[in-house]
């Protein structure tokens, strides 16, 4: 009897079983939610974070983004009367005002000039390192030397590519095209001029090989994956047209004349796949935007992030990294099941701006509870205009997801989901090692 009890002990011991046993989930957290909550936060706080995606940049630099926002609605959080906003300039620059009226705003655009003069590429190393972030993957058009790409890995823009033909109907659609396509175009002969190529190329093989260059110059240049916000030019429903078809596209189209909606379409279809199945064959890992967009003629039912779950679940693209920016808000409760397939991850970033912790807590706690080896922290910081930077960004992205993880976790633990040490190494993974393990060759270079 003795050692049957000395032998349970052990076992209980062991197996590091607190007082509270973990044999039954509960459906409601205990009293002692709020102090588990207040010793998990400090020690979130602690993890050093990698941003899956951001937009590191000045307002004045028209390389932030291969597209221009136009204005549509804000959500209320995203607004400029945000007061939360006044928070991160305090703890940011230490401005000694309450509000941004004109006079008082103008400390802070001096202030920040000030440090963009005297600490040069330091000045956005010095934004992450306030909040523990080591590195921040820079999603711009080109990359900017005012950026340390020790800290900013670049992420470039592929949807260009799958505009080559006259888009005079694609600027026609609606006033928000007329703003992006010709920023495509833009796009599209930065590429062309890269890799020197004057015209386009006659044959669709010549156009495709031009692709598959800039693809891997980009890389080269230290690109570490190529992302896609092609929902907001185009449905994301893709139809698989043979070869065949796209090239016949191609070759009618490449010196002029104006296609038709369809045979756009089936040309683009093809690109894109061919897009990604580049992205396995070269380890470049493909974001793409899968949320509701800003601007007055987004279309939410075109762009679902459930349009894309053909693709997904293609095994012709198994060996294709898959980062799913955004995480499908509004629709990430359902797109956590895209993330069953091994290739296929989800980015939190926008959300935990575009909501408040407390809602921003729920979609954590189900992603947590679903696929945690397959959640990533990302801000999407930006620089909306001088007094609202991408430094403020940064700062409400970060400071959010540590209080909705730490929220979603200790309730977590007080329901007798998982113990404390594993709800640490579930935050470890979501803010830091989940997005590195997908690009090996950051693990080689050193942050600093
Ligand atoms: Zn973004």
């Amino acid at each position: 009897m003795g050692l049957r009890l000395s032998g349970f002990l052990g076992f209980v011991l062991l197996c590091g079983v607190p007082h509270r046993t973990l044999a039954q989930a509960r459906p409601l957290p205990g009293s002692d939610v709020q102090q588990i909550y207040q010793r998990l936060l400090p020690q979130i706080e602690k993890i050093p974070i990698f941003d899956h995606h951001s937009h590191a940049g000045f307002a004045d630099d028209p390389d932030v983004d291969a597209m221009a926002s136009p204005p549509g609605s804000a959500a209320l959080r995203s607004r400029a009367t945000n007061p939360e906003l006044l928070a991160a300039a305090k703890a940011l620059w230490g401005y000694p005002y309450d509000d941004f009226s004109p006079a008082h705003a103008k400390w802070l655009i001096q202030k920040k000039s000030e440090l963009r003069k005297t600490r040069g590429q330091q000045y956005f190393s010095d934004i992450l390192d306030q909040l523990n972030i080591e590195r921040a993957a820079a999603n711009r058009a080109l990359m900017a030397d005012y950026l340390d790409p020790r800290r900013f890995p670049w992420v470039f823009f592929a949807d260009a590519f799958m505009w080559p033909f006259d888009n005079q109907q694609e600027r026609l659609r609606n006033p928000d095209e007329e703003v992006y396509i010709p920023l495509q175009e833009k796009m599209l002969h930065r590429w062309m001029q890269q890799e020197g190529v004057s015209k386009l190329p006659a044959s669709f093989a010549g156009y495709l090989g031009f692709v598959s260059r800039t693809l891997e110059d980009n890389q080269k240049k230290g690109g570490i994956a190529m992302k896609f916000e092609v929902a907001y030019f185009r449905t994301t429903r893709f139809a698989d047209p043979p070869r065949e078809q796209a090239e016949a596209a191609y070759q009618h189209f490449v010196n002029g004349g104006l296609p038709s909606q369809q045979e756009y379409r089936t040309f683009q279809d093809y690109l894109f796949r061919y897009l990604i199945r580049e992205g396995g064959r070269l380890r470049l890992p493909v974001h793409i935007h899968s949320a509701v967009g800003t601007g007055d003629y987004f279309n939410l039912s075109e762009s679902n992030i459930m349009n894309l779950e053909n693709i997904l679940r293609d095994p012709r693209y198994s060996g294709t990294i898959f980062v799913m920016i955004h995480g499908g808000y509004p629709y990430e409760h359902e797109a956590i099941w895209l993330a069953a397939m091994k290739n296929v991850y989800l980015d939190s970033s926008l959300m935990e701006l575009w909501t408040y912790p407390s809602q921003f807590k729920h979609t954590l706690k189900q992603w947590l509870e679903t696929f945690p080896e397959k959640i990533t922290f990302g801000t999407d910081a930006f620089p909306y205009n001088e007094v609202l930077g991408a430094e403020e960004s940064y700062w409400l992205g970060v400071q959010s997801s540590h209080s909705a993880l730490a929220a979603a976790l200790a309730e977590m633990i007080s329901e007798g989901e998982v113990t404390e040490s594993k709800a640490l190494e579930m935050a470890h993974g979501y803010l830091h090692d989940n997005a590195m393990s997908l690009y090996p060759s950051l693990g080689q270079r050193k942050a600093d």
